[in-house]
């Protein structure tokens, strides 16, 4: 776990309560790391995980939680037996009541939702509907079910701040009123950047020979490795347009994807007279998470400060939707709306599966998420109930297209 070197070992005692979905993750440390340089601050209710029960024991020693959950219930038996043989009082629960439990408790103020993929959704939700700070960096949960995601932020009027680096500096680079609507404070369209990933120049018969580490290794970004996948196809960007149309209630026609590859603007907002304000540092996630912790006021996240003398130059171009198709069918869906975008969110969560598998070329996946789409009928998506049923036909039919050699 990254300990910052600087920090004195000190578990945080501070008044703000967080709980972090997801913290054996690359967002859920360097959360960790953030609360480490804050411990007069912020308080850590609740850590979960999966099942890495080796790192989760870990941190629940070093940030001495009330709670801890795995998902898996061998695996939270594993940890409840290390951190009493420890001598902790960190209590162990396991499954999705208790990803929910520990988004929900009176003492929590904040929950980091980092939980990766359509896991995260119902633990987000139990935490919008406890009228929690939401940090949210699980976008799949705003692919997935947008509408009625932001239905009930506004019904519990929830604090939300985003995390995905993006979304982030959108919300920095936006008045504070943008709720009221882009066109009346002003806002003609947002510019969405794009690293282009760790193949952005390569061939269309270079990319149908990637391999899952290839696919893994971002030029700017450390991250999981289902988003490191979908950076790679740009799938990533793709679900970022859906996330951003729902967090600033704008439409995709609004929202230009810039190729970046410097990754040091993080997202622009362009203004009805001519003016573009963005949000610009260095690529490390402790910055937005930092931001969205601290917000309205400002925190230090142990993130260097930017040296434009090292960067030198910063470019900037239109992406390609022949070699990245992920990112055509990510508009489509969402001008399609329904639950046109949990199928999509679905079929790809299963093809980057297969492909990290090796079961699935790297250039199939877009394939597997179109057929797809076209094989499951779209639905309202006004009931979480129907959301949930067409993900799970269309994992089936996924499944099946992998399985049949979809190429
Ligand atoms: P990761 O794979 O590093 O970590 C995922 C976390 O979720 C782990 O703690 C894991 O134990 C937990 N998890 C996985 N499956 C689960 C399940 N079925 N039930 C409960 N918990 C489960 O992922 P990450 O890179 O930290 O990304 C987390 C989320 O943040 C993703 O939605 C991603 O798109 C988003 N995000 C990440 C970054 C980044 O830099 N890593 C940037 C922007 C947005
Ligand atoms: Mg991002």
């Amino acid at each position: 776990m990254a300990v910052p070197d600087d920090t004195p070992m000190i578990t945080p005692h501070g008044s703000v309560g967080v709980t972090v979905l997801g913290a054996t993750g690359s967002i859920g440390t360097s959360t960790l790391d953030v609360i480490a340089r804050h411990p007069d601050t912020y308080r850590v209710i609740a850590l979960t995980a999966n099942r890495q029960v080796e790192l989760l024991v870990e941190q629940c020693l070093r940030f001495a939680p009330e709670f801890a959950v795995c998902v898996d219930e061998r695996a939270a038996q594993q940890s409840s037996d290390w951190l009493k043989q420890a001598g902790s009082q960190t209590q162990v629960l396991s499954g999705v009541e208790g990803l929910e439990r520990v988004a929900s408790l009176p003492q929590v103020d904040q929950v980091m939702a980092a939980i990766v993929g359509a896991a995260g959704l119902y633990p987000a939700l139990a935490a919008v509907r406890a009228g929690k700070r939401v940090l949210l960096a699980n976008k799949e949960a705003l692919v997935m079910s947008g509408q009625i995601f932001i239905d009930e932020v506004r019904r519990h009027n929830v604090e939300l701040l985003p995390i995905d680096s993006e979304h982030n500096a959108i919300f920095q680079s936006m008045p504070v009123n943008f709720g009221e609507g882009l066109a009346s404070v002003g806002v003609r369209r947002i510019l969405l950047t794009a690293s282009g990933g760790p193949f952005r120049h390569a061939t269309a018969d270079e990319l149908a020979r990637v391999t899952p580490a290839q696919a893994c290794a971002h030029p700017n970004w450390s991250m999981g490795r289902k988003i490191s996948v979908d950076s790679a196809s740009m799938m990533n960007k793709g679900l970022e347009l859906i996330e951003a149309c729902w967090l600033f209630d704008t439409v995709p026609d609004s929202v230009q994807v810039v190729i970046h590859p410097q990754s040091v603007i993080h997202s622009l907002v362009e203004y009805v007279d001519g003016s573009v304000l963005a949000q610009l540092g260095n690529p490390d996630m402790r910055t937005p998470i930092a931001h969205a912790m601290a917000w309205p006021q400002r925190m230090d996240s142990g993130v260097d400060s930017l040296n434009l003398f090292d960067i030198a130059r910063l470019d900037f171009a239109e992406p390609d939707m022949q070699r990245f198709p992920c990112l055509r069918l990510a508009y489509e869906v969402m001008r399609t709306g329904g639950t046109a975008p949990a199928i999509l969110n679905a079929a790809n969560e299963v093809a980057v599966q297969a492909f990290l598998d090796e079961r699935l070329a790297f250039t199939a996946i877009p394939v597997v998420i179109e057929k797809t789409l076209e094989q499951v009928d779209c639905n309202e998506a006004d009931v979480l109930d129907v959301i949930i049923a067409d993900d799970q036909l269309s994992r089936v039919v996924a499944e099946r297209l992998v399985a049949e050699g979809v190429r």
